[in-house]
């Protein structure tokens, strides 16, 4: 992956994790109560929702440890390579999972271990 890209990817996955912080924070009761944090926080789950699909937002913090994984890689010049097998991860995959740290075999042969 150029640099390009991964600068593209750095982009999103900070603006994942802006949204991520939102939503442990509210798990944490960090956020000032009222009803315009509650709001904030909606909003939240639903763009990540949208965007990533519901588990990402119900795991909120363990997705939030894999965004900031994602991103020490882009600065380490690693990513999109799987942290198992060193093979590029497909491009497709890194969109629709943009902190993936694996390629989709090395995955499965992941979860079936556990
Ligand atoms: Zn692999």
């Amino acid at each position: 992956m150029d640099e390009r890209d991964a600068k593209r990817f750095e982009k999103r996955l900070l603006g994942l994790r802006e949204e991520l912080n939102r939503l442990v924070q509210a798990e944490d009761g960090e956020v000032e109560g009222g009803r315009d944090s509650m709001d904030e926080v909606d909003q939240a789950t639903e763009l990540i929702e949208r965007e990533f699909g519901s588990l990402i937002a119900t795991n909120a913090r363990a997705s939030l440890e894999k965004v900031n994984a994602a991103l020490k890689r882009i600065e380490a010049g690693e990513y999109g390579k799987c942290q198992e097998c060193g093979v590029e991860i497909p491009e497709k995959r890194l969109h629709a999972l943009p902190f993936a740290l694996y390629c989709v075999n090395c995955q499965q042969a992941l979860e079936e271990d556990q």
